[in-house]
C-alpha cells in the first residue's frame, strides 16, 4: 500500500493546504512512515477561522436538539466504523488495537453522545427578588480553537470538540501531527453526516505554527488545550496578552497509595497494574509512583513483579498484546533516557529496564519493556518528572502523612489513586492530596458529568460535564425590572 495522503477540513471540504508541504507520519510498531499530513501554515488557519466565523451565526441560532442530532448522526458513524477506526488509532499510535476497539473509539462515541445530550439538558440559572428577575443567558464564545495531544487521539479530539459544538460554537482543531489519522476520518465522517460546512475545521501541522497561529488568532474566542505542560504555558502566555478565555489540561505524575489495610484482590492488583502500563503508560492519568505502605511492601512487590512480568509487549495488532510500541522515535528515546537516568539516580531495575525487540514486521518499531524500579529517594528527578512511558518506580512509605507528603511532592497534580479498606483513613488522604481527581479502590472510572482537570502544573479549568459548557460559553446576565 502507497503512503496515505492525508488532508485539512475547511469549510466542508477536504482541501490541499496552502503551502503543499507534508509531515511524514509514522507507524510506530514498524517504525515506517505510511502517511504524510499537510504542514500547513498561518494562511491555512486563517482559511479555516474565516470559514468557521461565516458558519458561527445559523449554528448558533439552531435549536439545541438541532445540534444534537448533528452529534448523535456523527457518534453513529464512528461507531458503525468501530473496528477500521480501531486498527487506523492502533497503526497512528502504536497503541494496542483491543484497547482503541474497547477504550479509545467507544469513548470518542460516547463524548458525542454525552454532549449532545448534556445540551439538551442543562438547566437555566435565574435569580429573582421581589424588584427584579435576572435571567443568566449562556451564549457562545463564537469561534474557538480545540488543540489535542497524541496519546489518545480520537478520544482527546472529541472530547473538546463535543462540548464546544453543543454549546454553539464553531470549532477550528488542531490534532497532534504525530497521531492526525483519525481526526482525518472523523473530518470525512462530518461531510457523509451533513455537518454544515464550516461549523468544525480541522487543521492539520505543527504546533509551533498552526497551533500557535491558532491561539494568536484575534478571531478565535477561546482555546482548549491538551498536552504537555511546556506548551501549555506557551499558550497560557500568548492567551493572557489577547483575554483570551483558555482551559488547559497538561502533564502528571501521578501517585497510586497502597495502604496495609488494602484489599489486595487479584482483581485490584490487576487495575494498579493497568493504571502503570495501561497504553504503554501514554495516559496522562497513569500512577506512575507506587507508594506502597511498609508492612506490606515485600509481599505486594512479589504478587505486582509476577503480574507485570506477565504482561506481553507485541504486535499491536494481535490481541494477545497487553503494550504496543511508543508513539515515536523521539518519544521511545526520551523514555529509553529516563531509564538510564533513573540508574544513575540510583534505582533499581526489577523487571525490564529495555528496548523490546519484535521480528517480522515489528522488528523496527519502538517498543519498551513494561519498567519496575525501586530504591530512589522520592525527590530525585525520576521521581518528579513525567516520564509518561511504561515506567514505574516503587516508593516505601510508614505513616498516612509520609504518603501525604510524597504524593505532594512534585510539581504537578493531575489525579491520584488510593488503595485502603478504611472508609475514614480514604476520606482524610483524598482531602488532603493536592489532585484534582481522587480514584479510591479503582483507577480510570469515569463519569463524563464530573469535573475532569489539574491543579499546579496539571491544569487550568475542568472539563467534562457542564464545566465544559461553561468554558463554551459565555455568562450575561439580564435584569428585569418587576
Ligand atoms: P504537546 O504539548 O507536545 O502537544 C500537544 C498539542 O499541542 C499538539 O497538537 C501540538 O502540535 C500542539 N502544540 C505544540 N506546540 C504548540 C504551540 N506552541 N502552540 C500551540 N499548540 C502547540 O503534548 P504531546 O506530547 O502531544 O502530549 C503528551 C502530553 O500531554 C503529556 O504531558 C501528557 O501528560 C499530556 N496529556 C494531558 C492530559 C490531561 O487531560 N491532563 C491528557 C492527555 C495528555
Amino acid at each position: 500500500m502507497g503512503v496515505i495522503t492525508l488532508a485539512n477540513l475547511i469549510d466542508g471540504d477536504l482541501r490541499a493546504h496552502a503551502a503543499g508541504a507534508y509531515l511524514d507520519v509514522f507507524e510506530p510498531a514498524t517504525g515506517k512512515v505510511y502517511a504524510r499530513c499537510p504542514d500547513s501554515e498561518a494562511d491555512d488557519v486563517e482559511a479555516a477561522v474565516s470559514a468557521a466565523e461565516r458558519a458561527a451565526p445559523a449554528w448558533a441560532a439552531l435549536p439545541h436538539g438541532e445540534r444534537a442530532k448533528h452529534l448523535h448522526r456523527l457518534a453513529d458513524a464512528v461507531e458503525a466504523r468501530l473496528d477500521e477506526l480501531a486498527r487506523e488509532e492502533s497503526r497512528d499510535s502504536g497503541k494496542p488495537v483491543k484497547l482503541a476497539r474497547s477504550v479509545d473509539i467507544p469513548r470518542a462515541v460516547a463524548n458525542l453522545r454525552f454532549f449532545a445530550e448534556a445540551i439538551t439538558q442543562w438547566p437555566g440559572e435565574s435569580h429573582i427578588d421581589t424588584r427584579a428577575i435576572n435571567l443568566t443567558l449562556r451564549q457562545p464564545l463564537g469561534v474557538v480553537g480545540c488543540i489535542s495531544p497524541w496519546n489518545l487521539p480520537l478520544y482527546l479530539f472529541t472530547w473538546k470538540i463535543a462540548p464546544a459544538l453543543a454549546a454553539g460554537n464553531t470549532v477550528v482543531a488542531k490534532p497532534s501531527e504525530i497521531t492526525p489519522f483519525t481526526a482525518f476520518r472523523l473530518s470525512e465522517l462530518t461531510i457523509e453526516c451533513g455537518l454544515p460546512p464550516g461549523v468544525l475545521n480541522v487543521v492539520h501541522g505543527l504546533g509551533p505554527k498552526v497551533g500557535q497561529a491558532l491561539v494568536e488568532h484575534p478571531k478565535i474566542e477561546a482555546v482548549s488545550f491538551t498536552g504537555s505542560t511546556r506548551t501549555g504555558a506557551s499558550i497560557a502566555s500568548a492567551a493572557a496578552a489577547r483575554f483570551k478565555k483558555v482551559s488547559l489540561e497538561m502533564g502528571g505524575k501521578n501517585p497510586a497509595i497502597v495502604f496495609a489495610d488494602a484489599d489486595l484482590s487479584d482483581a485490584n492488583l490487576d487495575t494498579i497494574v493497568r493504571s502503570g502500563f495501561s497504553n504503554q503508560g501514554e495516559i496522562c492519568l497513569c500512577g506512575s509512583r507506587l507508594l506502597v505502605e511498609h508492612s506490606t511492601y515485600e509481599d505486594f512487590k512479589r504478587r505486582y513483579l509476577e503480574k507485570v512480568k506477565a504482561l506481553r509487549v507485541g504486535d499491536p495488532r494481535d490481541d494477545a498484546a497487553d503494550l504496543g510500541a511508543l508513539v515515536s522515535k523521539p518519544h521511545f528515546d526520551k523514555v529509553m533516557g529516563c531509564i538510564a537516568r533513573a540508574k544513575q539516580e540510583g534505582g533499581k531495575v526489577l523487571i525490564g529496564g529495555d528496548a523490546v525487540k519484535l521480528s517480522g514486521r515489528c522488528a523496527s518499531g519502538w517498543f519498551v519493556a513494561p519498567t519496575v524500579i525501586e530504591g530512589l529517594p522520592q525527590d530525585c528527578a525520576t521521581n518528579r518528572e513525567e516520564i509518561f512511558g511504561p515506567v514505574v518506580t516503587l516508593i516505601p512509605f510508614d505513616s498516612e502523612d509520609e504518603a501525604v507528603a510524597i504524593a505532594n511532592g512534585t510539581d504537578y497534580g493531575l489525579a491520584a489513586s488510593l488503595w485502603t479498606s478504611d472508609l475514614a483513613r480514604a476520606h482524610r488522604v483524598a482531602e488532603r492530596i493536592d489532585f484534582g481527581i481522587v480514584w479510591v479502590n479503582c483507577w480510570m472510572l469515569r463519569d463524563l458529568r464530573t469535573p475532569f482537570g489539574g491543579v499546579k502544573h496539571s491544569g487550568m479549568g475542568r472539563e467534562g460535564g457542564v464545566d465544559a459548557l461553561r468554558f463554551f460559553t459565555e455568562p450575561k446576565n439580564v435584569c428585569i425590572a418587576r
